[in-house]
């Protein structure tokens, strides 16, 4: 996986002064990499049972939306609010500073559906355990969450307990 810490660039200041934040583009433009990527994401759920890949706005549905395609199931959008043109569920949580909301179709998921959640990062675990309340809120049950990375000092993994984790780097 050291391949793929390569392809992960640091940016200093950004979204605001004093964030460091990975950047996840270098890794989407290498085809033989983000192949890698999303087949190292989706290993462990191969032949099991998954209904369906949720991912969240907006570089969950990048990788979401191609681990979908390889397990062979759909894909769910959770959206920030506005986006999604038909009736919807919202949840909103609180971040560091302020807070932030993510809504899916109310017909996205059906009681008992067995969902994989997928994004870029774990961080503070804030999106991740939203997304993971929202999809049982509409009858979901949520297998497993995987990401691409995790930020281990922002020790989301606390957060996101007792949902199982899985993660291909660290840092
Ligand atoms: P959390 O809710 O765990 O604090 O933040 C995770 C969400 O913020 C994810 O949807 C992720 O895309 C985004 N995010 C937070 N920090 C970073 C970062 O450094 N790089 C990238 N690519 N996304 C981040």
């Amino acid at each position: 996986m050291e391949k793929l810490k390569a392809k992960i660039r640091d940016v200093n200041d950004f979204p605001s002064p004093g964030i460091v934040f990975k950047d996840i583009t270098p890794l989407v433009q290498d085809p033989i990499l983000l192949r890698e990527c999303v087949a190292a994401l989706i290993q462990p759920y191969k032949g099991k049972a998954i209904t369906a890949v949720a991912g969240m706005e907006a570089r969950g549905f990048i990788f979401g939306s191609l681990a979908a395609w390889e397990l062979g199931v759909g894909f769910i959008p959770l959206r920030k609010p506005g986006k999604l043109p038909y009736d919807v569920q919202r949840i909103d949580y609180d971040l560091e500073y302020g807070s932030a909301a993510l809504e899916a179709h109310i017909d996205a998921i059906k009681a008992g559906d067995k969902i994989l959640v997928i994004d870029d990062v774990l961080a503070t675990g804030g999106t991740a355990r939203a997304s993971c309340e929202l999809i049982q809120n509409l009858g979901g049950e949520v297998v497993a969450c995987a990401f691409v990375m995790e930020l281990g000092f922002l020790h989301g993994r606390d957060v996101l307990a007792p949902y199982p984790i899985h993660t291909l780097i660290s840092y």
